[in-house]
């Protein structure tokens, strides 16, 4: 298939890219470098630069690629970030999803698999967490996301286009070649990777009064292979709608960082700090759903392998693609 990537030079985008490029697909990337890496984009793809916030480039690209399909991952991603500054994250990643959705339409082009967030669900009632659960986002990026979700439903419902939703959870370890680089980095397997490299000296630990059995938060952590794979399922099955990614078991920030002390021999000192507006307790997925329509099942649920792999690409790139 010719598949049009937007983000490929993000974490995901860039492992979906190089596996997509594994299956002999032809990739073309759709991305503006602002927060990911020329480095990240697998050669074997061709890269196109530009921003989806101005409609004629992604205009242009859809009409010289004519694609099969489109993977959108092209957006702002940091929680905290979209609740100091929510309009960033309503221009980029709604307004730039309309200008990407007007460029398939004039092309003619049905599918796109949307890289989509457990955090549209906001805060649940229940876990683990299935597609049915109400939609009540608790910052601007979740509601972002969501609104691009609404916008597909409808462009579905009155044009045609098929939509998938991959709602993630928490995306996690690395490839040989591509693995996760953040400014700033915020999430936690990077961050206390950085204290095993002797970067920083101990990993904060956001709040240990949450009602948990060890009083931090639980999430659901899932290999970026895990999550690149469900893309290409997705595109090579005759399915919409939306899909949860996640392993359905939970680890706990200790959990997570006693893995971490494990894999990597280091001592990993903790600093409890104060609890990180907006965080849930407890994130576990129900992908079930995934699992019966794509034919999807993670290959790397075990944490320990997880963590190994993030590590494995730490090591060999300490100051992540650094070009930025
Ligand atoms: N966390 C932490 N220290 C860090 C980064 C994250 O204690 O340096 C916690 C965070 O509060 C959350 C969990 O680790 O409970 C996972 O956070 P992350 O930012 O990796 O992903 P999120 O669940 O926010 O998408």
């Amino acid at each position: 298939m010719k598949i049009l990537v937007t983000g490929g030079s993000g974490y995901i985008g860039s492992v979906t890219t190089e596996l997509l490029c594994n299956d002999g697909h032809e990739v073309t990337v759709f991305d503006n470098l602002e927060r990911g890496h020329r480095e990240a984009v697998d050669p074997r793809a061709r890269l196109i630069v530009g921003d989806l916030r101005s409609p004629d480039g992604i205009r242009d690209a859809m009409q010289s690629v004519k694609p099969d399909a489109v993977v959108h991952f092209a957006a702002y991603a940091l929680v905290g970030e979209s609740m100091q500054e929510p309009h960033l994250y309503f221009e980029n990643n709604v307004g730039g999803g309309l200008n990407l959705l007007d460029a398939m339409q004039r092309t003619g082009v049905k599918k796109i698999i949307f890289s989509s967030t457990c955090a549209t669900y906001g805060e649940p009632d229940v876990v683990p967490m299935t597609e049915v659960l109400p939609q009540r986002p608790t910052n601007p990026y979740g509601e972002s996301k969501l609104m691009l979700e609404t916008v597909l439903r409808w462009a579905q419902e009155r044009s045609g286009i098929q939509p998938v939703f991959l709602r993630y959870f928490n995306a996690c370890g690395a490839t040989e070649k591509y693995g996760e680089d953040h400014e700033p980095e915020t999430h936690l397997i990077p961050n206390v990777l950085k204290v095993a490299l002797g970067q920083t000296p101990a990993v904060s630990v956001f709040g240990d009064d949450y009602p948990t059995p060890d009083g931090t938060c639980i999430r659901d952590y899932i290999h970026i292979v895990d999550l690149a794979r469900a893309h290409i399922l997705a595109l090579e099955k005759d399915v919409t709608g939306a899909f949860n990614l996640g392993t359905g078991t939970g680890f706990s920030v200790q959990e997570v960082i006693a893995t971490c002390r494990a894999v990597t021999g280091h001592e990993i000192p903790v600093k409890i700090s104060p609890r990180r507006p907006g965080d849930p307790p407890r994130l576990v997925a129900g992908a079930d759903k995934a699992r019966a329509e794509l034919g999807w099942q993670p290959q790397f649920a075990d944490l320990r392998t997880i963590v190994q792999h993030a590590w494995n690409w730490h090591q060999a790139h300490p100051h992540g693609y650094g070009t930025k």
